[in-house]
């Protein structure tokens, strides 16, 4: 049995200013990873890949890897990158193979292509018109029918914070090995609804979105072979952003049709709940005042400005606000700033440096420039920093925030960074020498992944509306392409009274 295994992931804020080179998707080297590269980097990690090299040599199969790429959340991927990955993919499965076990996102748009997945696995089909191609997606898919036209089998996390990547590679797999085996025959049926549910009411761990998963995962209970609830992207004017579902089941195509039908119908109903509604930061911070205390740290969320949805990561609207309210004990993670940190490797441990910090990169889409803040303090640390990830998310896999320093003004410990990595993971701190349990305040640039690793120690939670290309005010979002109507931005998408 020879597999086709690859990895090609990325989330597409069609409104991020930030560029998507091949590099992104190699983490500082100058391409992705392939061939045993791939497997020594992936075997043993939680992650979709991870689960399908495994399940692979547990068949004793013989497998080929293309590429491995994941790259952080940003624009559009440049045509070059895309062509470079998609390339390796097709090159490999028209060499002949058994089956392919892709590990994408399922949001991912290119410079020439709305549905970078879709338009993946239509040209796989031009090779290799019959071969079972199984698809490991991200809960934030915005699904294109080619996707679901042209897969054998797609399963998609049912966890947000995504704590189940391995589960999914796994449920991905299954249908195809069975299928290879003769003892299951995968049916597939997706379907859409015309809702965008806010990423911040998105999370897995709340209603409504809790229920739906829990039944996705009873479907699965009960026989179905995958069942996935999409939450969707909504920061993505594409036609198809926003709510969907898939599932397979063993050769039954109405029962798939019918759970897949379920899981939309719960979403739908539920669709005032995926609704979310920001405070004025002011208000944020006098709340986060009266909270500061003892017994723990209150975590405050800087979510308009998440790498892993977009944000530029260098907005300074939130953190200006804590610097400015004089609150003390605090530790923000992070300002993606690599001239600050170029500074600051200058200056030295121990130097006492004032920067211009951040607000380096204009927004265009929101007609917003980038506005640095002055601030002056001690430079308390230097790293490279790579780290890997305790987990629960993407346990094992190593992350890199590149070159990094902390910047110490005696009231907060900021942390500068070269790379975009959004905080899940408590050794994204630990790598830059700060304990998080110990702080009054801890500043993320996060939505929902920061409650994986971070989660337990939060004493409470303030969310704070600041500047950036995952604003919650999508009147500052131009949707243009987007099918409409969708709710919540058309009236007659409402539920009536
Ligand atoms: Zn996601």
């Amino acid at each position: 049995m020879r597999l086709v295994i690859a990895q090609m992931k990325h989330e597409t804020n069609t409104f991020s200013p930030v560029p998507t080179p091949l590099a992104r998707f190699a983490h500082g080297a100058p391409a992705p990873l392939e061939g045993g590269a791939v497997r020594e980097a992936f075997k043993g990690t939680g992650t979709a890949i991870g689960a399908f090299i495994e399940l692979a040599d547990q068949a004793g199969a013989e497998a080929v890897y293309p590429v491995a790429g994941n790259a952080a959340p940003s624009g559009p991927v440049e045509t070059s990158a895309y062509e470079s990955m998609a390339g390796r993919i097709v090159e490999a499965v028209a060499r002949g193979c058994d089956a392919v076990l892709l590990d994408l996102h399922g949001a991912m748009v290119t410079q020439g292509h709305d549905d970078g997945e879709g338009e993946l696995l239509g040209r796989i089909r031009k090779v290799a018109p019959d071969v079972p191609i199984g698809v490991a997606l991200d809960m934030h898919t915005n699904l294109f029918p080619a996707m679901g036209t042209l897969a054998t089998a797609i399963a998609g996390y049912q966890t947000y914070p995504h704590v189940d990547m391995y589960e999914t590679g796994v449920r991905a797999a299954r249908p195809i090995l069975s299928l290879l085996k003769k003892q299951k025959r995968p049916q597939m049926a997706f379907g859409h609804r015309p809702m965008l549910p806010h990423v911040m009411r998105q999370s897995s761990l709340d209603a409504p979105n809790k229920g739906i998963q829990e039944r996705a995962r009873q479907m699965e209970r009960e026989g179905a072979l995958a069942a996935t609830s999409f939450v969707g992207f909504p920061h993505a004017d594409i036609p198809y952003a926003g709510s969907s579902a898939v599932v397979v089941t063993d050769g039954d195509a109405a029962k798939a049709r019918a759970l897949c039908d379920e899981l939309l119908d719960m979403a739908w109903s539920a669709r005032e709940q995926f609704v979310y509604r920001a405070e004025p930061l002011a208000a944020s911070l006098r709340r986060a005042r009266d909270l500061g205390g003892a017994g723990g740290p209150v975590v405050l969320l800087d979510h308009y400005d998440n790498c892993a949805s977009g944000g530029t990561m260098d907005t300074m609207a939130v953190l200006g606000a804590i610097l400015d309210a004089g609150l003390d004990g605090v530790a923000a993670f992070a300002v993606c700033d690599p001239q600050s940190v170029e500074q600051m490797k200058r200056a030295g441990v121990g130097a006492r440096v004032t920067l211009p910090l951040g607000g380096k990169t204009e927004m265009p889409a929101l007609r917003l420039k980038g506005r640095p803040r002055e601030v002056t303090g001690n430079v308390r640390r230097i790293v490279n920093g790579l780290y890997r990830n305790e987990g629960p998310m993407a346990r094992g896999e190593l992350a890199d925030m590149g070159a990094a320093a902390v910047l110490d003004t005696g009231k907060a410990e900021i942390a500068v960074i070269s790379r975009h990595v959004e905080p899940h993971d408590i050794a994204a701190f630990r790598t830059l020498g700060i304990e998080p349990q110990n702080k009054r305040y801890v500043m993320l640039k996060s939505r929902v992944h920061w409650r994986a690793g971070l989660g337990p120690l939060a004493r409470a939670v303030v969310e704070c509306a600041g500047e950036g290309v995952c604003t919650s005010d999508y009147s500052q979002l131009q949707f243009r392409r987007v099918r409409r109507p969708v709710y919540p931005l058309d009236p007659e998408t409402r539920p009536s009274v």
